[in-house]
């Protein structure tokens, strides 16, 4: 019969809901579970006693911290759709504070997660957790063996958290991570701005979402669509202005050719109409 010394309240589950014995495996995985409800670890201790329920855990967590024993550790309850996996895992369902989709759970709970990691890794010599993503590591995840939303948004961005935690407990040297995969180059501000223009990324606020959720800074590519779609600045200057600039240009302020002309159209006028007008006052 064995049980973490951690437990507070023991259900027992119904004989039905779960497999005796270990099929010959030994302990060396831990799989946190949501209940997707927040209920206390007698309430979740009273569904694994319905015979017909063909589902337990060893283990529950309540929102308040408080841990229910439900299947003893000697034996596998049905808790991950993974038989294999259950039979070498200790399965723990931690209550939700938080509805879907993210499914948060209290910081007692997570703390008491993180507690019973702890004295699972101890008792059973699992030197260190080593969540990998996949069902390879030791911090496996429901949602790694059948279509659900189990562990919930919330606790399974916690993973790589409780790895680290638990370690830093156990005074285990973290896992090397695995090798980053290299990420999809970006598109550059421009070719995204050009797509936007050509209605590739929808309007309003879904542009700004698919935008943001693509990695781009949808503020930033707005701009670069107001800058290309900004008619291009004319200085056109008064007419009455060509006489002062044809006196500046006979006296000299935008040089001689050839770099007169450039000088002029910088300045955003026309060097013919402007010689013209020179020509015809040196006429004079
Ligand atoms: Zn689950």
């Amino acid at each position: 019969m064995l049980r973490s010394k951690l437990t507070d309240v023991i259900v027992s589950a119904h004989v039905n809901n779960f497999k005796i014995g270990r099929s010959g495996k030994t302990v060396i995985k831990i799989t946190p579970h949501h209940v997707a409800g927040n209920l206390s670890v007698e309430a979740i201790g009273k569904i694994f006693q319905d015979p017909n329920r063909k589902a337990s855990s060893h283990y529950g967590i309540g929102s308040d911290g408080r841990v229910g024993s439900y299947v003893t550790e000697d034996n596998t309850p049905y808790t991950s759709s993974s038989v294999d996996n259950d039979s070498q895992a200790i399965t723990i369902e931690v209550a939700n504070i938080g509805k879907s989709p993210n499914w948060e759970v209290s910081d007692q709970a997570l703390n008491k997660l993180v507690d019973l990691c702890v004295d699972i890794c101890q008792r059973y010599n699992i030197k260190a957790i080593n969540y990998t993503g996949d069902k390879t590591g030791n911090l496996t995840r429901h949602n790694m063996f059948s279509a659900t939303s189990c562990p919930g948004a919330y606790l399974q961005s916690k993973f790589p958290w409780i790895q680290t935690e638990v370690n830093r407990r156990l005074g285990a040297v973290a896992p090397t991570p695995p090798k980053p995969v290299a990420p999809t180059p970006l598109k550059s501000i421009d070719v995204i701005a050009r797509e936007v223009i050509a209605g590739k990324w929808n309007v309003g606020a879904e542009r700004v979402r698919l935008l943001t959720n693509a990695g781009y800074n949808a503020s930033q590519v707005q701009a670069r669509v107001n800058e290309i779609l900004k008619p291009p600045t004319k200085v056109t200057p008064p007419s009455n202005t060509l006489d002062q600039v044809a006196r500046d240009v006979i006296h000299g302020k935008y040089g001689n050719e050839p770099g007169r002309s450039a000088n002029l159209r910088k300045a955003g006028y026309d060097p013919v109409a402007v010689q013209k007008r020179v020509n015809e006052m040196l006429k004079r």
